[in-house]
């Protein structure tokens, strides 16, 4: 069994002091004998070093634990604050929102170590919320600029304006 903990990108090993730190060598994390070892690891370091890192097998190459993120609770009156702070509009596409049709979206996902506070918190229409589930958002705005250039592209792709605006969103990209 080789067992490590890491995020996707970095994995907990240790520095020359004995202490924990991450790197991005896999052949430097620490190994766990065993799922529990590698728990205790995480049970007992639960801050924000750790947010969003799991226990992953290296050679069944999957994920085999992961933390359960807590998530605060939003009252109705945080909720109506931030409905207000933007104005009752998703923060992705710009759809006009009610109080009771909107989401709250971590701007950085909690299971890409991204806080649980109200900075990193915007208001989101439930479609747009589906669609960006974990992603960052330079990745979220990369996919779908791809998405709509190559639906475009299909749709469009002997007419004229079209030809123009892809002529013109390059000189912009
Ligand atoms: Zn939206």
């Amino acid at each position: 069994m080789a067992i490590v903990i890491t995020n996707g990108t970095y994995y907990i090993c240790l520095n020359e002091n004995g202490k924990h730190r991450k790197t991005v060598d896999i052949n430097k994390a620490i190994q766990y004998d065993s799922i529990k070892q590698a728990k205790g690891y995480l049970w007992s370091h639960q801050d924000n070093k750790t947010q969003g890192y799991y226990i992953y097998d290296t050679e069944k190459e999957r994920v085999i634990w992961k933390q359960v993120v807590r998530r605060k609770h939003r009252s109705a009156v945080t909720r109506e604050m931030l409905y207000k702070q933007y104005n009752g509009r998703c923060q992705l596409c710009g759809k006009k929102l009610t109080l009771d049709d909107m989401t709250l979206d971590h701007v950085v996902p909690l299971n890409l170590g991204g806080a649980d506070e109200l900075e990193n918190i915007q208001i989101v229409c439930y479609a747009c919320n589906q669609l960006k589930n974990n992603i960052l958002p330079e990745d979220f705005l990369n996919r779908v600029t791809n998405v709509f250039m190559y639906q475009m592209e299909k749709k469009c792709k002997h007419n004229l304006q079209w030809k123009c605006i892809k002529r013109l969103l390059k000189t912009l990209g």
